[in-house]
């Protein structure tokens, strides 16, 4: 068949209402997707990341099916299967001869390279198309930093809001008189904990998924994590589905609770839609529509609406604003110098360490964490630690199933370990073990004590925040917001450090 237009669909493109697909014409045209073994494998992944994936790709294919439209695709188990996606864009375009490849921008500064050579090698044009998916273009992001003294997500997340009029009175002015009801976000549950949350809908795989986590289990036998009870959103309508029960059923307390962890949990409040909105099955004007909505017929409070309506209109935007406006340097920053390997238990969840323990167990089996657990318990204790800053958003790719470069590295390289130097955050996020205890119910079931930073039960983050500081703390003392933190650091005597330095140093060899 020769084509007009071959439409390249990659993973996290599951658009229904892609811009690649405007215009499409099932005498003329096709779509591409490949299950490509590179992509499931160049980060060592957990089964389940690769079977959302693949179970995600494979309804959408026949979701476009159903609308007549031609879909080639290249499935893993196929006899000979290209091996990456350049691969399968080569073969294609040999087999079918289109007129010009099209696509939606990737989100992959990786995956975008790689098929522009892969394109230019067969000499067909690749049009990349503007993401109508975001409520921001990259340009739009430029012409906001452009000239800037001040960089912080705040402003440009008020930007936002001006130009969307969400959450916005007719005279300009913020509903409810502020921008933002931070204050009001961040308790911890108190010690009888969470109470009765609505557990997240479980999806039950249909014989589509079922087939695929069979394939997964066999022939990605050794990578981590477990398949068991799958029960991820892997079509529009089911993820559209977990919108509506998260609005319906935890959005109220989503902002109150936004920060608290428990043991056990790490739904909580939260809406877990990121992994969905990242491959575009749902957008996030229906997310943010779907929570404002409940908050002007009164079913969910504005510090609960607003916090939902930041995290996605002013974080995610901000994120990837600054991922394609710094790559591909941003990937190679490391502020702090930090050198050193993953800890192994990151892989395992084999600690001694309650928190730890759970968030990675959890992690392992649901792919999935909390905004909190992500920064202030997993992402703190790898900045303590000092792991090398791309190693860690690794880690974070190979086992969340929200991960995608665009938004894991700003996140993980920037926001948690600091290394981008302060554009994520002006400070980094350094704490003891005082702050999992208050914000949770790890420390009263766990061997250390998160008062002690020396001594057999000395806490782990304790040990390793004051070293932290210690290591760094001529940059620290020339940081505004950190001064406070040098100072009580200088306050310890000298024995008290080397015996907190020389703790650490043991905790680091594992
Ligand atoms: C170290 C670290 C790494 C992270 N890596 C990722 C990642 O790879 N993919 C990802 O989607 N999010 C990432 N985040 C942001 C955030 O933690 C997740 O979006 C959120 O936890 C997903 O759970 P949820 O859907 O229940 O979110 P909720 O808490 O219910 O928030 C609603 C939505 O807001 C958006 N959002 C909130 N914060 C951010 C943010 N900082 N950046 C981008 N979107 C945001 C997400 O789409 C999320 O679904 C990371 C945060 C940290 C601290
Ligand atoms: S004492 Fe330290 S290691 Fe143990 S749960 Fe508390 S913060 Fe985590």
């Amino acid at each position: 068949m020769t084509l007009r237009n071959l439409v390249l669909v990659c993973g996290d493109q599951l658009d229904h209402h892609s811009i690649a697909l405007d215009g499409f014409d099932p005498e003329r045209d096709a779509i591409l997707m490949t299950e490509a073994a590179h992509e499931a494998t160049y980060v060592w992944q957990s089964k389940r990341r690769i079977a959302f994936f693949f179970a995600a790709m494979r309804h959408f294919r026949d979701a476009m099916r159903r609308q007549g439209r031609t879909v080639l695709y290249n499935a893993i188990d196929d006899a000979d299967p290209p091996n990456s996606l350049g691969a399968g864009l080569k073969a294609a375009v040999a087999a079918h001869d289109p007129e010009r490849v099209v696509m939606v921008e990737p989100g992959d500064w990786r995956v975008r390279h790689a098929l522009l050579t892969a394109a230019g090698e067969t000499g067909v044009p690749l049009d990349m198309l503007e993401d109508r998916h975001f409520y921001a273009s990259i340009a739009d992001f430029e012409e906001f930093s452009d000239g800037r003294k001040r960089f912080v997500m705040e402003d440009f997340y008020r930007m936002m809001r001006k130009r969307t009029g969400l959450l916005m009175d007719g005279d300009g002015k913020p509903v409810g008189g502020a921008w933002n009801f931070d204050k009001d976000n961040r308790k911890a549950f108190g010690k009888d904990g969470p109470g009765l949350i609505a557990p997240r809908a479980h999806y039950q795989p249909g014989p589509i998924t079922v087939d695929v986590l069979r394939l997964v289990e066999k022939r990605f036998k050794d990578a981590p994590g477990t398949l068991e009870s799958f029960g991820e959103p892997v079509t529009r309508e089911d993820a559209l589905h977990a919108l509506e029960d998260f609005v319906a059923n935890r959005l109220c307390e989503f902002g109150t609770f936004q920060d608290a962890m428990w043991e056990g949990s790490s739904t909580l409040n939260h809406s877990r839609i990121s992994a969905v909105i990242n491959l575009k099955l749902i957008g996030p004007r229906e997310a943010v529509d779907a929570a404002v909505a409940a908050y002007e017929s009164g079913a969910a409070p504005l510090n609960a609406v607003e916090g939902f309506v930041r995290q996605i209109i002013g974080w995610r935007e901000w994120i990837r604003g600054l991922y394609w406006t710094r790559m591909p340097d941003y990937a190679d920053l490391n502020a702090l110098d930090a050198q050193a390997d993953m800890p192994a238990f990151f892989w395992t969840g084999e600690t001694d360490m309650a928190c730890l323990r759970d968030m990675i167990t959890r992690l392992l089996r649901t792919g999935y964490a909390h905004h909190i657990e992500r920064l202030m318990g997993m992402g703190l204790y790898l900045l303590m630690h000092g792991a090398r800053p791309y190693a860690t958003h690794d880690w974070h790719m190979g086992l969340y199933l929200d991960a995608i470069d665009w938004v894991s590295l700003p996140n993980m390289l920037g926001m948690s370990q600091h290394a981008d130097g302060g554009v994520v955050g002006t400070k980094p996020y350094c704490a003891t073990g005082a702050y999992i205890d208050r914000m949770s119910n790890y420390c009263a079931g766990c061997r250390f004590n998160p008062k002690q930073a020396t001594g057999e039960d000395a806490c782990p983050f304790t040990t390793l925040y004051w070293d932290f500081l210690a290591r760094h703390e001529d940059r620290f003392a020339a940081n505004r917001r950190m001064v406070l933190q040098v100072r009580n650091l200088q306050r310890k005597d000298a024995d008290e450090v080397a015996a907190i330095r020389a703790r650490a140093e043991t905790l680091r060899v594992g």
